[in-house]
């Protein structure tokens, strides 16, 4: 497929669910695009392509969704994985971010030796929406002495504005609306 058919094939495999999880949300439903073998390969392939010159040490992936990318991009780029987990779940000594949601805040979780200093990390999600749950993560891998190089995510909703919360750090965005 020529890219500008992949783009138009993956945008069709998204599908948008009106008032999901609540009234006024228009929740991207990704499960046609990850059930389509083609598709999540070209998914891969265009996120590979943008990193694979930035040598990443460590893909550190957002609970849950960004987890489905992370791990396989991990394993394309070379790379190690790490898990940003929601509170309670990782074993071991972590450390954590807050961040705002639209009402009250929540949290994330790293394990406090999941990146070593000097590491190239790269920040996954599926959905960069205000761009909190993203940029808590990337202060994250800061805190724990990587070097963040950039967030890649398949969708950016870009009328949230959320690259503003990423601190002028780069990021790439497989479809943008
Ligand atoms: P935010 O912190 O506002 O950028 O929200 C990003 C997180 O919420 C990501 O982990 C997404 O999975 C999820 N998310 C936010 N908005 C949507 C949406 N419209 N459709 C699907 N997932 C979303």
């Amino acid at each position: 497929m020529a890219p500008s058919a992949n783009l138009a094939a993956l945008r069709d495999a998204v599908r948008d669910i009106p008032d999901f999880p609540k009234p006024g949300i228009v929740f991207k439903d990704i499960t046609p695009l990850l059930a389509s073998p083609p598709l999540f390969k070209a998914t891969l392939d265009l996120m590979e392509a943008r990193w694979r010159p930035e040598r990443i040490a460590k893909v550190v992936g957002i609970e849950s969704r960004g987890f489905l990318f992370a791990a396989p991009l991990a394993d394309r780029l070379g790379a190690g994985l790490v898990i940003a987990r929601k509170p309670g779940k990782l074993p071991y000594q972590t450390l954590s971010e807050e961040y705002a949601l639209e009402y009250g805040v929540d949290t994330l979780h790293l394990h406090a030796d999941a990146i070593l200093p000097g590491e190239r990390i790269l920040v996954v999600d599926d959905v960069i929406a205000t761009g909190g749950t993203a940029g808590a993560v990337g202060r994250l891998s800061v805190r724990t002495g990587g070097v963040l190089v950039g967030y890649s995510f398949l969708i950016e909703l870009g009328f949230l504005e959320g690259a503003a919360r990423l601190n002028g750090t780069p990021h790439h965005a497989v479809l943008a609306y």
